[in-house]
Formats: C-alpha cells, structure tokens, sequence
C-alpha cells in the first residue's frame, strides 16, 4: 500500500550475514550507482540527422556513487555530509533496497525504517488521530497495541490540542511532528534519516535527538545525512564525507566536518 511507504518501509529479515560479524549491520563492498540521464537535444539540421541515423550516444551516465566500501557497526550513529549532488540520498536509497546498485553488494541485518521524505504520506483530509489509526493499520499493527501507544505518540507530537483536527488545517512543522510520532509505533534495527529534522523547531528536534539517541543505546543503527555540520558533531559517533560519489573522508564525525569545512 502507498499510504505508509515514504513513512515506514520495513525489509524484514534481510539477513546476509556479513562474514559471520554479528556486530556489524550495514555493509558496504564496492558499491557503485550511475544513472542514465538524456544528453540535451542537438536542434540543428545535421545534429538531428546524426540522432536519427543513431550516430551518437543520446544518453550521458552519472557516476552517482563509486566504489563505496563501509561497514556501520550494531548501536553506531554515522553521520552522511558533502556537498549537494555528492550522492548522500542515493547512499541511502541504496541501503534502504528503495533503489538498486549498479554493481557492488550490499548487506544489511534486520528490518529498515527510512525517514527519507517524513509527513508526504500523512492524508490531509483526515485528523491526527485518525492518521495515526490509519497508518499503524497499515503497517499490520494490531489496533489494540495502537491504541496503548496512542498517548505516548501524542504526548511526544506536543499536539493534543490539535489532536481532532484535519491535518489539512496543521503547519508543516505540526505535520512533521505527527509524522515523526507515528515512527515511534515501529521497532527498526537500522534508521536512515535525509534531512527532515529541520522542519521542526529546536525543542522538537531536541526531542527527536533524545528518541535517536535512545534507540542507538537500544543497539539500533542511525545513518543520518544533514547539512547541519553542529547536530553532525554533537550526535554522531562517525561520519563520512561524501564527493562526486566518493568517500573522501571517514572517521570521528568532529574530523570530518572539520575537512569538509574546509573544502
Ligand atoms: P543534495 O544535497 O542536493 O540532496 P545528494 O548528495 O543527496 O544531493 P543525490 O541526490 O544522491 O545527491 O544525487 C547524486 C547524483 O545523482 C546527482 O548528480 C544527481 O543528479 C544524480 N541523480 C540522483 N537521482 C537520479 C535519478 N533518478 N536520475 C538521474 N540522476 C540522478
């Protein structure tokens, strides 16, 4: 079903077992993506005559991700930083499974929460409540478990008040605040989040930081890209920096902001 896919996109035991390592839950081994993008049209006489006679490639291939090799360990939060169009979306549509490598392999142990574009599947013709009925339905839970939880979601998303009100009617940090919560119903043992805790304001994300952090303690993986290099330094254990689809630089997440900021 669409409804709960951008919010909840579980790969159940997709156990390849990565040399036998427990400890690691995400794997890497040189993984590369390029695309294939439809160079611009030649509108000249001779240029469309060539095109026609299938003379020329039409298509040019971007190198999205080259040869990426990495291991996140169990509990571990890695930080994703670089510039814009380094491949740090890509990355983790990869080891989310929502997009294929080119060549390369990867691995991945346990079920999979991508946070890749949070609130896109909340209905606005529906209330908060009801959201959260819907899509804890959706994801196959039982409604009597929904319904114990119900206060601890609704107490985090601070929007009791709003509750019964249709989301059409919420800002678009309200919608990112019940769109965070109703995360709270799954159980995933690897995270990836792309950018979306920006939206809301410093004591939501001070609280989504605290549930993150809570969840590593739990043993579960956070891969988290953001531009914000402070949260980057402050909450990650390690990061890496991404450029034209290369690692050019991994370790302790304060050196590697350090390098990037000084590209
Ligand atoms: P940003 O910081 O701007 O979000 P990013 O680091 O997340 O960028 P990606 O979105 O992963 O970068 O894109 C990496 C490269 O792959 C870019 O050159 C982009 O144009 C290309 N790309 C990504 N998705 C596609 C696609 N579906 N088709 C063609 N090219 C793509």
């Amino acid at each position: 079903c669409s409804f709960c896919f951008w919010i909840i996109f579980f790969q159940k035991e997709k156990k390849w077992f990565c040399g036998g390592n427990m400890s690691i839950a995400i794997t890497l081994k040189k993984v590369h993506k390029n695309f294939k993008i439809k160079r611009e049209d030649d509108k000249s006489l001779f240029g469309s005559l060539r095109d026609s006679l299938y003379l020329k490639n039409c298509y040019e291939k971007i190198h999205a991700l080259k040869s990426i090799d990495l291991e996140v360990k169990k509990g571990e939060i890695l930080g994703v930083i670089g510039p814009n169009g380094a491949g740090k979306t890509t990355f983790l549509q990869i080891i989310a499974g929502i997009m294929r490598c080119t060549k390369g392999k990867v691995l991945t142990k346990g079920s999979i929460l991508p946070i890749i574009e949070l609130g896109s599947d909340i209905n606005p013709e529906l209330t908060g409540k009801e959201n959260i009925f819907l899509s804890g339905v959706v994801m196959g839970l039982p409604r009597r478990f929904i319904k114990r939880k119900y206060k601890e979601l609704v107490d985090f998303s601070g929007l009791k008040k709003f509750i019964n009100v249709k989301t059409k009617n919420y800002s678009s940090g309200m919608r990112m605040r019940l769109a965070f919560s109703i995360l709270l119903l799954s159980n995933p043992d690897i995270i990836l989040i792309d950018e979306v805790l920006g939206v809301g304001d410093i004591r939501f994300q001070k609280k989504c930081f605290e549930k993150l952090k809570k969840w590593s303690n739990e043993k579960k993986t956070i891969v988290f890209v953001s531009q914000d290099m402070t949260s980057i330094k402050k909450f990650c254990d390690k990061a890496i920096f991404l450029n034209k689809g290369s690692i050019v630089g991994y370790g302790n997440s304060s050196m590697v902001v350090k390098k990037y900021l000084m590209m």
